[in-house]
């Protein structure tokens, strides 16, 4: 075989590669499901059983990277209490919009981790972390179940699963560029993908905010604790930078929004 028929090759077996994964996780396994908080059918590039398989897989490494599980089970016991009760509303919730239990399946699990930074973080598939930096900042009930309840938003309405199959074809298309093209445009590339996939979109955003606030008040909360951790953020961040303002919409417009909501009236 002349060298020509093996370059010829090697580009098509490349082209090929990045080809199947982009399709692989863009509609071929995707699974399609009544979603029975926007009222459709929808089909989703990750299918759940992967989701909660990726997510079991994430989750050590992420957790170490986060200075580990907080040693203080008190404080462990009260977000897991928090984070049941919304997790039973929820099941309640998708009963009463003619779901069939499919959420019951999601292995839900919260988790402070002991890093000092302020954020909160979902896994696909159930986990969910909230930083010793954030809890430490809140002073009720309903200020931590409006951070969980905007977590579970991103993993019910796949945010996180849509945000990962988005990011395996990144790395894709990065991997075959590298082979292609040389370690430069490959890194250019790179790092447009990483900025892209290192946040939620701003309507994925707002979609969980109004997800929170209906779960607040179907488990006896106030649906305005997530309103409040918003306005915490913004007095935290006119003193110093502050990483979570850096990622996700200005704190101030998902104030008003969740202002304008009430309780039983979510619209997707
Ligand atoms: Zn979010």
């Amino acid at each position: 075989m002349g060298t020509d028929t093996q370059l010829v090759l090697t580009v098509l077996g490349i082209v090929l590669t990045v080809a199947l994964v982009w399709l692989l996780f863009s509609v071929v396994p995707g699974d399609t499901y009544f979603n029975p908080f926007r009222g459709r059918w929808e089909s989703v590039a990750l299918p759940q059983g992967w989701q909660i398989k990726l997510g079991r897989e994430l989750a050590p490494d992420f957790e170490r990277e986060l200075g580990g599980s907080h040693p203080n089970g008190a404080l462990q016991g009260r977000v897991y209490q928090i984070g049941a009760r919304l997790v039973g509303a929820l099941h309640r919730w998708e009963r009463s919009r003619g779901g069939n239990l499919e959420w019951a399946v999601f292995p839900f699990r919260f988790r402070v981790v002991a890093s000092e930074r302020v954020n909160a973080f979902a896994l696909p598939g159930g986990p969910i972390y909230l930083t010793y930096g954030l809890l430490s900042k809140l002073s009720t009930d309903d200020q931590l179940a409006g951070v969980l309840g905007h977590e579970l938003g991103h993993v019910v309405l796949r945010h996180t699963a849509q945000k990962l199959a988005v990011s395996l074809k990144a790395n894709a298309l990065v991997w075959g560029i590298r082979r292609l093209f040389g370690q430069d445009i490959a890194d250019w590339v790179g790092g447009a993908a990483a900025l892209l996939s290192l946040k939620y979109s701003r309507d994925q955003e707002r979609e969980a905010d109004r997800f929170g606030f209906e779960l607040l008040c179907r488990a006896g909360h106030n649906p305005q604790g997530l309103g409040q951790v918003f306005r915490l953020f913004q007095q935290l961040g006119a003193r110093s930078s502050l990483e979570i303002l850096s990622t996700h919409p200005d704190p101030g417009n998902r104030i008003r929004e969740l202002q304008t909501l009430r309780c039983g009236q979510f619209v997707p």
